[in-house]
């Protein structure tokens, strides 16, 4: 049956746009998810996919003419199916056109609408296994049972994975006490008088500990209350269904419709001689540590790294962090890692950037670490070594080579629809995920699950933000500056020093900025980075911004509750033209 394309919307704001180029002409044939044209708005560029595979039977809309949203603009026949008769606007009726409050993630064309959770009896219901019960694979598994299926989840250690258990959690809670700790230390600055305030680590890792459970109970009792089996146990694929599962009380085999592996990752160790020494330590241990080190190297200036940094500084350890790479931090926008460096170098961190250790050694009851510098070789003595270098997929002992699961060094291959090479089994999180993190393993899981259930979805990674919980903390969303000019984009910069807001005056924190990193052709906001009180939380606007396809203009017109640190978000945009109000004008 023939299809008709319709004008996609693009946007909320988009009404119309603009065919710029017809890939192909009439007559010629297409391939489902080949590009057939490209739609401009004032906003944007957008390389539009065949729905369909057929004939492009007739071009209604040509290479310069415009068309509102979900106007007829072309149409893919069948082989040999006749379509003079086709009436475009009754065609067009049947092709369902998104309401703003149900518009799905990437704008497909024509848009499915979505299912609804099914009262089928659990005979008639898909049956979905997940491997792994980190953020990706409950937040699978929820998803799963709302859209009806019968799920089963499979983990050998622990509920929450890495994130809840020596991730995310554990960590931000150490960090939030040494944020307070700092803040009273400067209390005076703000008339705040206390004595002797310290850090009391071991009623800390209880607070840890009781915080950690607290969630983990919760991940539980969400499981349950959705329907969802669980089985402490460790899984392998005997073949594409049929998963086994070694538990306390003998080995399972499950049968299932569809599986999603999200068995994570681990922290890397590279093969350095003396890396079993004692004392040098992953970040599993650098949490639970029996007391605080006096001195600690880190081994890794990425985001694990630095965090851990900004912990142990704090508390009074001597840090020193050796990075391989020319800087610290290296995703991160070059004017924010200035800023969060200058940070830590005022609470005593060390610096060796495009520095590289060669071995350990253990000495009495400290380790040497023997690093190589551009100035010459050096060697570090600390009581603890962390080794934060990156993290591996876990993948080994899932029997993948059993079912021809392809892997690229241990990651798990997927396509956008999170799918791997063997239809029925997909991969979410770390164990296949280009980014690592709890949050983009979370939204994976909904993906995967949505595309299983039938409903046709693309991961879509543009308004992922990164954030670094150190103090003050950092945010980013989307391009880096230096991304943007190496994409070839015209490129415009906003910037506000948060020694210029008032509410982070008040907080005693005006270290930080925000930035706009902006498309000079049509004021499109492309990243948004930030260094300061809260970035974490304000990085929001950014990332709506970017899924909106904001312009500077929307972020400008929109009012920022006063005084509020997001104020400096407006006047960051302002600064883009050279408006902003609470600055000087520039030369
Ligand atoms: P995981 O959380 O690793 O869960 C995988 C699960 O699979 C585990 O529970 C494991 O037991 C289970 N498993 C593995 N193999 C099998 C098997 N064969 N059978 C059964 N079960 C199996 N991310 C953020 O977004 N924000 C942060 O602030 C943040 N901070 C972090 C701090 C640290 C110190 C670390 C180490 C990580 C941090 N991360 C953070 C990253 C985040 O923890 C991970 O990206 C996230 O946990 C990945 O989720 P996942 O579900 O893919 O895997």
């Amino acid at each position: 049956m023939a299809t008709t394309i319709t004008m996609p919307k693009l946007g909320l704001t988009m009404t119309e746009g603009t065919i710029s180029e017809w890939k192909k002409s009439e007559g010629d044939s297409v391939e489902k998810g080949e590009i057939i044209f490209v739609v401009s708005t004032d906003k944007l560029s957008y390389e539009v996919e065949a729905p369909e595979s057929g004939i492009l039977a007739k071009i209604m809309v040509g290479e310069g003419g415009s068309a509102p949203v979900a106007d007829p603009l072309a149409i893919i026949s069948e082989p040999g199916e006749e379509i003079e008769d086709m009436q475009p606007q009754a065609a067009v009726e049947e092709a369902a056109v998104p309401q703003e409050s149900e518009k799905e993630e990437e704008t497909a064309v024509p848009v499915k609408t979505e299912k609804k959770p099914t009262t089928e009896k659990k005979a008639d219901r898909k049956r979905i296994v997940v491997i792994g019960a980190g953020p990706g694979g409950y937040v699978a598994a929820i998803k799963a049972a709302q859209l009806g299926a019968d799920v089963t989840i499979v983990d050998r250690k622990w509920l929450g994975g890495t994130c809840l258990n020596v991730g995310c959690i554990p960590t931000k809670v150490l960090l939030h006490t040494v944020e307070l700790f700092n803040a009273v230390r400067e209390g005076s600055m703000i008339g705040l008088m206390a004595d002797n305030v310290r850090v009391d680590w071991k009623s800390l890792m209880k607070r840890k500990e009781q915080i950690v459970g607290q969630l983990v109970g919760g991940v539980k009792g969400l499981l349950s209350a959705n329907g969802v089996t669980i089985i402490e146990g460790e899984a392998s694929f005997v073949s594409e269904k049929e998963i086994q599962v070694k538990t306390e009380g003998g080995v399972k085999t499950i049968e299932a419709d569809n599986v999603v592996i999200a068995t994570g990752s681990a922290p890397a160790m590279p093969p350095i001689p003396g890396i079993d020494s004692e004392g040098v330590i992953s970040s599993n241990e650098a949490l639970s540590l029996e007391e605080v080190p006096s001195s600690m190297a880190i081994i890794g200036g990425g985001v694990i790294g630095v965090e851990f940094a900004s912990i142990y500084a704090s508390l009074g350890t001597r840090v020193t962090i050796v990075e391989m790479l020319p800087e610290i931090l290296p995703n991160i926008d070059e004017d924010i890692v200035q800023i969060i460096k200058a940070s830590l170098s005022r609470k005593g961190v060390e610096f060796h950037t495009a520095s590289k250790v060669t071995g350990f050694s253990k000495n009495g009851g400290s380790v040497d670490v023997a690093v190589s510098t551009s100035e010459g070789d050096i060697v570090i003595n600390s009581d603890k070594v962390l080794v934060a270098i990156g993290r591996r997929p876990v993948t080994d002992g899932l029997g993948l080579d059993n079912i021809g699961v392809r892997t690229n060094r241990g990651s798990i291959v997927t396509d956008e629809y999170l799918c791997t090479n063997k239809p029925g089994i997909y991969s979410i999180g770390d164990c296949s995920s280009p980014i690592m993190l709890a949050h983009v393993a979370s939204h994976e899981g909904e993906v995967a699950v949505e595309n299983i259930m039938g409903h046709e979805k693309k991961m879509d990674y543009k308004t992922n933000p990164g954030c670094i919980y150190t103090s003050p903390e950092i945010a980013g969303v989307g391009l880096t500056e230096k991304e943007a000019r190496d994409k070839g984009y015209d490129v415009k910069i906003g910037k506000f020093p948060l020694v210029a807001n008032g509410k982070s005056m008040i907080m005693n924190e005006t270290e930080g900025m925000i930035k706009f990193v902006v498309d000079g052709k049509y004021d499109e906001i492309l990243g948004v980075h930030m260094v300061g009180p809260r970035a974490t939380d304000l990085i929001v606007e950014g990332a709506l911004a970017l899924r909106l396809e904001a312009t500077v203009e929307e972020i400008v017109s929109t009012i920022h509750a006063h005084p509020t640190v997001g104020e400096a978000l407006g006047e960051a945009a302002l600064d883009v033209n050279g408006v902003a109000i609470h600055i000087p004008p520039r030369k």
